[in-house]
């Protein structure tokens, strides 16, 4: 059955990131795209598949490249009725770290004139956010009333799936577009599983171990994102997609101990990970480089297990327990105190078992979509029990799923004393768990403004 592909269009002024977040959209089809001679010079057009929520979502993206720049006014007439001809739906790119321009606005003015709000749906992104601390810069593009507008940062591939999420939620597949069950069965999103650790911890161990007998597939998958080194592997009835990256699996005997994964390599790998296992060395206990890896996965945002190896070699230490080795990391790594800890020995497979299990728990309360509503009722009903500096609090929905994030709208971010942002954070974790997660709470000054009653 052929699908039509949606046909998604990227404007926005020079330099906000069109083709940077056109190639990260477009994966790693790259020679699909291509030039359209004749139509505009800098304009590109690409086809890809996109696997959303375990379905299939053919997509048309086009970039539109030169808007804006010297010849302002006539390239915007020309080049936004060429690429928004027939568009689904358009994604109108902002720079967080130059905010909302007068040229930003003067685009959107000239596109709002153009009639092409009212009949076409649009999605404000705001690139460039490519860390947690970016968040509140996005209050300004508020102002523009657009329905929706989403932080990512195309460059280190952050927010991508909320945004492609955001996408298909507006644009549901035409009736005869519909794939059949079996279709979807193939081709089912796989969590990415990322095993990181510093040399000699026994990554490859664990990774052979896991994969042992659970290996299914080694080449890759048509249509989907795959690496040939990718493994698939099917834990507790659940297939996972096992990155390797390091090239961990095939290590050979004399190679071993001198592979060393850089912090570039290790950032690349997290940043397609969904859940990272970071593997500790329960003989030899945390080091500097566990610590930095562990600060790595807490800033990328991907979910994480700490799993503690070589465990066999302390059980006969009645010295040395699992509850005062899990205190001790706990201390040392405050700041993945949502991790799960698991002791195990890779080399004899022992404790791996729950990690099927495990993930599967860890990822489905990354997935949780909490509606605006409830949430808005919920933090302000959580906000009477600990206010000390009495911050009011409007809308707060959530602006992304990978990692879960949140954003208030408050009548003053100065006003959020960290006892409170320590609180909310606490109390949702107690009543959605996201086990494994970090949750990135975030504070932006607005107006009282209605809950949208489409969320
Ligand atoms: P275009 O002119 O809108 O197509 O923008 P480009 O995709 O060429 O990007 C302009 C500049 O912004 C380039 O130097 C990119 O490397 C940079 N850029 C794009 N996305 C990001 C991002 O997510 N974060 C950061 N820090 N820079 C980005
Ligand atoms: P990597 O560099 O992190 O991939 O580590 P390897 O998997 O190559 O393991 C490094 C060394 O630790 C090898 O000699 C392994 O046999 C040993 N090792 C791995 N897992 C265990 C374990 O669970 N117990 C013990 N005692 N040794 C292990």
């Amino acid at each position: 059955m052929t699908q039509v592909p949606r046909r998604i269009v990227i404007i926005g002024r020079p330099n906000v990131g069109k083709s940077t977040l056109f190639n990260r959209l477009i994966g790693r089809k790259k020679a699909l795209v291509h030039d359209l001679p004749g139509v505009t010079r800098d304009r590109m057009e690409g086809s890809t598949e996109w696997w959303v929520q375990g379905k299939s979502f053919p997509v048309q993206l086009i970039d539109t490249g030169g808007l804006g720049g010297d010849q302002f006014s006539n390239e915007i007439q020309k080049q936004v009725h060429l690429a928004l001809e027939n568009a689904d739906l358009i994604l109108f790119l902002f720079d967080s770290q130059s905010g909302l321009t007068p040229l930003d606005e003067e685009l959107f003015r000239e596109i709002s004139r153009s009639g092409l709000t009212q009949t076409i749906p649009f999605i404000g992104v705001v690139n460039k956010v490519d860390a947690e601390c970016h968040e509140a810069r996005i209050a300004d593009f508020f102002s523009l009333g657009l329905d929706t507008v989403l932080t990512l940062s195309a460059e280190h591939g952050r927010g991508i799936d909320d945004l492609q999420a955001a996408i298909a939620e507006i644009l549901p597949p035409l009736e005869e577009d519909l794939i059949p069950e079996s279709t979807e069965k193939d081709h089912p999103k796989f969590p990415h599983i990322a095993v990181v650790g510093r040399p000699n911890v026994g990554k490859s161990t664990l990774f052979n171990a896991i994969l042992g007998e659970n290996r299914m597939i080694t080449s890759p998958i048509a249509g989907t994102t795959v690496d040939a080194v990718d493994s698939l592997a099917t834990l507790n009835g659940k297939s996972f997609l096992f990155m390797d990256t390091a090239g961990i699996r095939r290590k050979s005997k004399t190679e071993q101990g001198i592979e060393v994964l850089s912090v570039v390599q290790t950032r690349k790998a997290l940043e397609r990970a969904d859940i990272a296992v970071l593997v500790l060395d329960g003989e030899k206990g945390i080091t500097d480089q566990d610590e930095k890896i562990g600060g790595l996965i807490e800033e990328v945002g991907c979910s994480v297990i700490l799993v503690v190896n070589k465990w066999d070699t302390q059980s006969k230490n009645i010295q040395f327990t699992s509850e005062l080795a899990a205190k001790r990391i706990r201390k040392q790594m405050a700041y993945l105190k949502y991790a799960p800890i698991l002791f195990v020995s890779a080399l004899k497979k022992q404790g791996i078992d729950s990690l099927g299990e495990l993930f599967e728990e860890i990822y489905h309360q990354r997935q949780l979509k909490i509606p605006t509503h409830e949430f808005t009722e919920w933090i302000r009903e959580e906000a009477t029990i600990h206010n000390p500096m009495n911050a009011k609090f409007f809308l707060c929905h959530q602006s992304g799923r990978n990692p879960p994030t949140f954003l208030c709208h408050v009548n003053d971010p100065d006003k959020i004393h960290f006892s409170l942002k320590r609180h909310l954070v606490n109390a949702m974790r107690t009543r959605w768990g996201y086990m494994g997660s970090p949750v990135r709470l975030n504070f932006v000054e607005g107006k009282n403004r209605k809950a949208s009653p489409r969320k």
